[in-house]
């Protein structure tokens, strides 16, 4: 199970192929291809950041064709660094695809058993995907330091036990985020986690610490009984990529990258 770059009919994206193969579609977009103007350019996913709505609608519909989806058939959430989940229906399609309003409200984490696509967006936060083949169920969270403090996977985790699902039988995929190379964090954070966490999450850098948020996460869902290797990390951080990827702690007024899932048949 790995991460891999895929070109597609128009757009670079990553992807997992072994999910693939088992129905389900998986992709992280990257800032490129996209009708965004500065300091949007060019495939910001994302309504919230006040690019033009109808710029955004056409980076969506340029990201789901690669998957063969229309966003009618999507759902997405009003992310607020929270740990709620909703468990998304057929009857929600549409919601978020198209405005705001719609969107799940103060919402970080889907999850569904329908054939219905998930999408949520990132620039620096960690996606997190989750796939379990038995249950049928796929989801996303986004965690940013006050979701990973928060254990947000752990709540999916539960969530999916508590749907009859097995741990043994879930697979994550952890996507692109920044990483302890850039992520700087101040005394009160990184005290937190280094009472909370294994010490290497935390790198010292002169006299400021840098959290290992993708590490930290990956933690939380192995005390969660995940087994390492049911998980697996990308490398990519994204304030190290500019031409590629989005960073908000980089670039502050900036554009989102797109996660998605879609389980596409009964399986
Ligand atoms: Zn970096």
């Amino acid at each position: 199970m790995h991460w891999t770059w895929k070109t597609g009919e128009k757009l670079l994206y990553l992807t997992i192929p072994e999910w693939w193969e088992q129905g389900v579609s998986v992709g992280f977009s990257t800032r490129g291809g996209g009708e965004s103007k500065e300091p949007f350019s060019s495939l910001n996913l994302a309504l919230h950041v006040n690019d033009e709505q109808t710029d955004v609608l056409k980076n969506r519909n340029l990201f789901l064709t690669e998957f063969d989806i229309e966003s009618g058939n999507c759902v997405t959430a009003e992310q607020v660094h929270g740990t709620k989940i909703n468990i998304v229906t057929i009857e929600d399609k549409g919601r978020g695809m198209k405005d705001k309003a719609t969107a799940f409200s103060k919402c970080d984490g889907l999850l569904t058993q329908d054939n219905i696509g998930l999408l949520c967006f990132f620039a620096d936060c960690v996606p997190i995907y989750f796939f379990n083949h038995h249950m049928g169920v796929v989801g996303i969270a986004h965690a940013g330091w006050k979701g990973t403090a928060n254990k947000i996977v752990a709540k999916v985790i539960h969530e999916i036990r508590m749907g009859g699902g097995s741990v043994q039988d879930t697979l994550v995929a952890i996507g692109p985020c920044i990483k302890k190379c850039c992520y700087e964090v101040d005394e009160n954070v990184a005290s937190f986690f280094k009472s909370h966490c294994d010490s290497r999450i935390l790198v010292q850098h002169e006299d400021k610490y840098r959290l290992d948020l993708s590490e930290v996460n990956k933690e939380i869902l192995m005390s969660a009984g995940v087994p390492r290797e049911n998980i697996v990390i990308s490398n990519l951080c994204t304030a190290c990529n500019p031409d590629l990827l989005y960073s908000y702690r980089r670039d502050g007024i900036t554009g989102r990258m797109g996660a998605f899932i879609y389980k596409r048949k009964e399986i």
